[in-house]
Order: C-alpha cells, then structure tokens, then sequence
C-alpha cells in the first residue's frame, strides 16, 4: 500500500492513479493524511481491501509530504561505513541523531532555494513510524514501523558546521530541505526493506562542470546501514518515546559533495531515488 497526500488529501496511489481515501471509505477515513496513523493498523487492513476503480490520474508535482506533520522527526548522521569514512569522523558507537525542523519538510517534487555556497545533497531512506513506541526490543520496533519512503537531507555545510559546535539541526532546516514521499510504502510492498539500493543523480551545472549530462554522486545500499532499522528505532526508543507518524531520515551513504569540494548550484536537478519507493525530483533555484 502506498499513501499520499495529493494537495492536502489523503490518497492511496496504484499504477500512476491516485484514489481518495475519504470517498472511497465512505468518510469512515478523513481526508486528512495524519488521521490514518491514529489507527495504522485499521487503515492497513481497510486498504488492503480498497476498491481503487475510483482512482484517477495525478501529477506528481502535486503531492505533498506523505506525512504533513510528525509530531517528531529525526534524522541519523554517519551511518554507513563508506560514509562515516568520507567524514573521517570514525565509527559511532551510538547512533548519532539530530533533528530537521518541521518547516523544512516538503513534497516530492519541489524548487529549493540555494541558501549559500555550500548546500549539499544526502539521499536517505525514511522510515515512518506506526505506532507508539517506547523502550521496545528490535522486533518489536521493527514491527511497528508503518512504511518506508525516499527523503533528501539538504544540508548547508557552512551553517551546520560553524564552530565552535556543529549545528546539524540548523543547517540542515532551510525552507526545502526535507523533501521526502513520494508515498508512505508499506513493507509487503518491497523485495526486501533491509536491502534498497539508494541513488542521488543530478543534472545541471554541477553535472556540465563535470563534462556530463547526468552525474551519479550516490549509490548505495541500505544493506549497509551500520544501524539498521529495527536496532535503529529500539534504541531511539529506549530515549524518547516514538508517535504514530513520527519519521526518521536514516542517513546517508558515500559520495556526498563536500568532501569532492563539490556545493548544490541553481539549476541543478537532484533525483534522490531508492529501489521500489519512487523518487524526489528537486530543483535548484
Ligand atoms: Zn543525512
């Protein structure tokens, strides 16, 4: 199953067709894309039965955030191992998290503005929670997870990194940096959740400065999450206490620009796409 949220409604989408949750369930599910996490396991078993010959074509630029607002969201930094490499930050011994504010959240397909001369790109998966976790073991949390989607943590390495302490929060909180969707996808919907090919390509002056039309940066897998999604949300939630809907950016692998001595510019066109989820298309401005 895959929800959205086409212009502030709730839909689920099949084969390029978007079906209205309100309608279709007889208004038994508001329109509202947060209501279907107050019971995510009765939106899932309604789904799973949903008519869709109701369903309509759409337009991708005109989905929003698949998840409008979490009460909370975290994001990961270091890990992937060729990544935490590339840092030269070592190998965490504890899942190193932060947040993006909840203004910086958007749709899948978006203009960002450049802030400054050094914005980056981090394609990620995001994992949305289901339902309310607190101290719970790695199957536990595993199991309450709603769905998955693809995000992009644009990053302002300037602002995140001005001394005398990072501020990862901040510079990662621009008005479009967290683009993320395009759906809510639930697990039965992939291959295998534990190994997602992740990609960022961008075309634009960043790509023509390197003499080609498309320029690959990232591709990765989430295989090699070096937390990986059950043990990832067990211990966030031995911390905090996780809410339906919460999400969590959970990191990203090599090739992200700084260490290339490579900044986002306008005009360029970041693709962030992740095996059976779908993709971002982000433009430059
Ligand atoms: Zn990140």
């Amino acid at each position: 199953m895959r929800l959205a949220n086409l212009r502030g409604r709730a839909v689920l989408l099949r084969d390029g067709t978007a079906l209205d949750v309100e309608r279709a369930s007889g208004g038994r599910f508001p329109a509202d894309p947060m209501a279907a996490f107050d019971d995510w396991s009765a939106f899932v078993e309604w789904a799973a039965d949903a008519d869709y010959s109701a369903a309509e074509p759409y337009a991708e630029e005109d989905l929003e955030a698949p998840v409008p607002h979490p009460r909370q969201v975290f994001a990961i930094g270091l890990n992937y191992r060729d990544h935490a490499k590339e840092a030269n930050l070592g190998f965490p011994d504890y899942p190193v998290v932060f947040t993006k504010f909840h203004s910086s959240l958007s749709g899948p397909v978006t203009d960002v503005t450049v802030p400054g001369a050094t914005m980056d790109y981090e394609a990620e998966l995001v994992v949305v929670v289901g339902r309310e976790l607190g101290h719970a073991d790695e199957a536990t949390a595993l199991a309450g997870v709603a769905g998955y989607a693809v995000g992009q943590d644009f990053s302002e390495r300037a602002v995140q990194q001005r001394p005398p302490a990072p501020q990862f929060s901040l510079g990662k909180s621009y008005p479009g940096f967290g683009p993320f969707g395009p759906a809510v996808v639930t697990a039965d919907e992939l291959t295998d959740p534990a190994a997602l090919g992740v990609r960022c390509a961008i075309t634009g002056p960043t790509a023509a400065d390197r003499g080609l039309e498309e320029w690959v940066p990232q591709e990765g897998n989430t295989r090699d999450l070096i937390f990986p999604v059950g043990p990832l949300l067990s211990y966030l939630s031995g911390i905090v206490t996780l809410y339906p809907g919460d999400i969590i950016f959970t990191g990203t692998p090599a090739g992200i620009g700084q260490p290339q001595g490579v900044a986002l510019q306008p005009g360029d066109v970041v693709t962030t796409s992740i095996e059976g989820l779908g993709q971002l298309v982000n433009t430059m401005v």
